[in-house]
């Protein structure tokens, strides 16, 4: 039988491995979880949001365990695996109630009618995550399909499968058999799995694998969500507090060595705070410590050679080019990249348009706010934004021109609980959490009598 092997990017070792799914066995396992579906559906809503329910001392228990199985598999700084994975037991203990408030079946009457909105399972749910975040992200979409009454086939990262596979045992400890099917693989297993029969594709990773998926489900008008990747702008206004706008600007665009969806990947300054900023940005940069995540350091090592080489790439090209490099920009080996401020960043670097996915800041200067905005903007991608600025009016209006989805003030994107995860523009199609989001993984249906 054909493995998968994962190995630590920090250290090189093997990690462990899983066997490979046959793309020709794909239909049969999305046959199983048809079959599983209707009693899966028919234990109601409440039923199975008991189930699921289960899950949760399960993920709170395994906490450790499962932070140390992400920092090991895809490099995380040990602190943030762990946080990952306890965040899995407190998003099923928050959102179990708000999914079945937003499935519950509303009537709406008015002088003639009496109508029931219905919020169905739509069938088998073929979910396919990336590596990035690699518990949290399936927990995203696998909780809501379930809750929902669908069956899912779920495939993980290839970069990543022992978290998947861990992720998915503890479900199907609570689970009825065939109701979470994990399949393991590659592009070919997720190409094969939204060829199949199954009834919507839950999707996380790449805009260029988003637009094939949306290519190929466009056959049988598959339902569809996905969230994609990001190019998002941070703009720093003149009245900004500067030492504020640096932190989040060094956390935001190194964290998880800046393979985050929402890292910030283009920093748009006010030339009269311009060096101050970059000056103090450089500064934290220059003190992060970077290493083997197991041991703590601020910054741990790229997921792969592959997206190391990509990341260094785009430095190059971008200071052979004109942009400089005011912290980080050597010191590289193995597939550790050191925190890198770029400056003197123009729109024909490619590091200005195509995602990054690296520790890497990138500052441009500009001399007005509309020009900040301007800029910001002119980008096919459309996930998160974020401004720093003192006049609480002119940065809020500020923030009320970018066209990304998510668009923090003084603050990172993450909306109050309760409201959606949402791309706009390329970086998206769908979204995740919130009552409409989960109401996304359904069928509405809508009855109505008269009155
Ligand atoms: P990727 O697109 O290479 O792979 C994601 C998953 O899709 C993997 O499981 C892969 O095997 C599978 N896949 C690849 N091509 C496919 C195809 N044509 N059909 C079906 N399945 C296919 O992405 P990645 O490198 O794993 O993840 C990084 C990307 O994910 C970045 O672009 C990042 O911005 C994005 N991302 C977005 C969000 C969000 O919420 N918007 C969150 C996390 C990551």
């Amino acid at each position: 039988m054909e493995c998968l092997k994962s190995y630590n990017p920090a250290t090189g070792d093997e990690v462990g491995e899983v066997p490979v799914t046959a793309v020709s066995d794909i239909p049969a396992h999305v046959a199983r979880a048809r079959a599983a579906q209707p009693a899966w559906e028919a234990l109601g809503l409440q039923g199975r949001a008991d189930v699921l329910r289960k899950a949760i001392p399960i993920f709170a228990d395994r906490a450790e365990q499962h932070g140390k199985l992400i920092t090991a598999e895809m490099g995380k700084p040990i602190k943030e695996g762990i946080g990952e994975a306890k965040s899995l037991a407190g998003d099923l203990t928050d959102e179990l109630d708000e999914m079945v408030e937003a499935l519950t079946p509303e009537v709406v009457e008015d002088k003639r009618a009496r109508s029931t909105i219905y919020h169905d399972a739509l069938g088998v749910v073929g979910a396919i995550t990336p590596w990035n975040f690699p518990m949290s992200m399936p927990s995203w979409m696998l909780v809501p399909s379930l809750a929902a009454g669908n069956t899912v086939v779920f495939k993980p990262s290839e970069e990543t499968p022992l978290c998947g596979q861990a992720y998915a045992d503890v479900l199907n400890e609570v689970l009825p058999d065939d109701v979470l099917i994990v399949v393991h693989g590659a592009d070919d297993q997720g190409k094969a799995i939204v060829k199949s029969d199954v009834d919507m594709i839950a999707f996380t990773g790449s805009r260029e694998a988003g637009k094939h998926i949306m290519r190929e489900a466009s056959g049988s008008l598959k339902r569809l969500v996905l969230e994609l990747g990001g190019k998002d702008p941070m703009i720093v206004l003149e009245d900004a507090d500067l030492e504020k706008a640096a932190k989040f600007a060094a956390v935001n665009s190194f964290r998880n060595a800046g393979q985050v969806c929402v890292s910030t990947e283009r920093i748009f300054v006010l030339e009269s705070v311009a060096d101050q900023f970059e000056k103090a940005l450089a500064g934290i940069a220059g003190a992060m410590k970077v290493g083997n995540g197991a041991d703590g350091p601020d910054v741990g090592p790229m997921v792969s050679p592959r997206q190391r080489d990509h990341v260094l790439a785009q430095v190059d090209a971008a200071v052979a080019s004109g942009a400089k490099v005011v912290a980080g920009g050597s010191g590289h080996h193995d597939n550790f990249v050191t925190p890198t401020v770029l400056v003197g960043v123009t729109d024909d670097m490619d590091i200005a348009s195509a995602e990054t996915f690296g520790p890497v800041a990138c500052v441009t200067r500009v001399s007005s706010v509309d020009e900040a905005v301007e800029r910001a903007n002119h980008t096919r991608f459309g996930l998160g934004a974020v401004v720093f600025g003192g006049d609480e009016q002119k940065t809020d209006a500020v923030a009320r021109r970018l066209t990304a989805g998510m668009i923090g003030v003084n603050r990172p994107i993450n909306g109050a609980a309760g409201t959606p995860w949402v791309g706009a523009r390329e970086s998206g199609f769908g979204f995740h959490k919130s009552k409409d989001g989960h109401r996304q993984f359904t069928q509405t249906r809508v009855v109505t009598r008269s009155r």
